[in-house]
């Protein structure tokens, strides 16, 4: 199998690319732009990997898209290359309309062009699984059933209605095109090499900083937190096994508010670091400024993807959250390499409630 993985220099498209590197003997193209959230850095270790190619490209690039899948002849896309981070959207929108929207569009057709001159038997076994998010449908009261695949699209943030709009493209290539393509929904994700602009990591970079740690309004937004891995391994599971045009919610079922996940990785670094310059760490959570249309609740049913496909999520949210902060404690370095430059770290939330 040849996989050509889109955003595999991010956060969970190279998790994925672990996984299929170790767990199969899949070859890799890798398309990714390198924008400020990818990194070569996150891919480094397989310089020399005969199974990995790194092609540096921007998904809206059509022509440059087009002459890709010749050359490749991938069996398998998967669509990960996003702008991926609510507070941005809401700054500055363009870049995800352009990437998630156009960018989406741009790679069904290039995607549609190469499937439809393929032999009858590899367009059978062709497939394109779209990544996308819960955020697509709304927000949900503390008293709702969770999303299920059904669930009325709703979204709220730039963000969320970008990938709406992708999700959505990407259902009509299958419908009216016939493109085998397989679409999931997938909960907040946590784990090693995300970028340190979203909570878990940038809470961790400032509590062994000792600068003060953002959290939104009350802290009671909730979400469903999955560790990384398990999303890869749900992902490689839906390529192998999922029905072409249908779609598939994946989540955890671990709910927490933002207040308890930021406190719960306070008292794991006061047992990992103790000698920080603020101790308890918890002494440092801020509370800041409300987030704009900031969604109350998500929550994740994954019974479809259990029932039919057989995943189950291995970890729990506690285990692998002491895994994530070991891993960032332990790689300071990565972190430093990956914020350098490029990133424009000026909006983190950093003002303090009322100010
Ligand atoms: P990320 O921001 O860490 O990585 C995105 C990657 O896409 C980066 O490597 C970036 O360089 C690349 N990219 C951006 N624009 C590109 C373009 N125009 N052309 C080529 N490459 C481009 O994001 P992530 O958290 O790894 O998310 C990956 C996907 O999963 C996204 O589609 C996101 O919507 C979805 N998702 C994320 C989460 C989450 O919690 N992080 C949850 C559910 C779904």
């Amino acid at each position: 199998m040849k996989v050509l993985v889109t955003g595999g220099a991010g956060f969970i498209g190279s998790a994925l690319i672990r996984h299929l590197l170790a767990e199969t003997d899949a070859t890799v193209v890798n398309v990714d732009r390198l924008t400020y959230a990818g990194s070569r850095h996150t891919i480094a270790a397989w310089r020399d990997e005969p199974r990995h190619h790194f092609v540096q490209q921007d998904i809206c690039d059509a022509q440059a898209m087009t002459e890709l899948f010749p050359r490749h002849r991938p069996s398998a896309v998967v669509h990960l290359a996003a702008e991926s981070h609510v507070d941005r959207s809401i700054e500055r929108p363009a870049e995800f309309i352009r990437t998630n929207v156009t960018g989406t569009y741009t790679l069904l057709e290039s995607t549609l062009g190469f499937w439809e001159a393929l032999s009858p038997s590899e367009r059978e076994a062709f497939r394109f699984v779209h990544v996308s998010t819960d955020e697509v449908y709304g927000s949900l009261t503390p008293a709702d059933p969770a999303f299920t695949e059904t669930t009325p699209y709703a979204p709220s943030s730039p963000y969320a209605a970008s990938k709406a709009a992708a999700d959505h493209l990407a259902r009509a290539w299958w419908r009216t095109y016939g493109l085998p393509v397989i679409v999931s929904n997938c909960s907040n994700n946590y784990g090693p090499y995300q970028f340190p602009e979203k909570l878990i990591p940038l809470a961790i970079l400032k509590a062994v900083a000792g600068e003060p740690i953002p959290v939104y309004g009350s802290g009671q937004h909730v979400r469903d937190w999955l560790f990384v891995e398990d999303h890869a391994v749900a992902l490689h599971t839906i390529l192998r096994r999922g029905r072409t045009g249908e779609s598939y919610n994946v989540g955890a079922n671990a709910e927490r508010s933002n207040l308890v996940v930021v406190r719960t990785l306070c008292a794991l670094l006061d047992e990992l670091r103790p000698d920080d310059p603020v101790v308890p760490h918890s002494r440092l959570i801020t509370h800041v400024d409300e987030r704009p249309g900031h969604d109350l609740r998500y929550a994740i049913d994954t019974r479809k993807l259990q029932a039919e496909l057989g995943w189950a999520p291995r970890f729990a949210f506690e285990t692998g959250l002491r895994a994530t902060v070991q891993w960032y404690v332990e790689h300071l370095d990565w972190c430093a390499a990956v914020t350098e430059g490029a990133y424009d770290g000026r909006r983190l939330g950093l003002r303090r409630r009322g100010a």
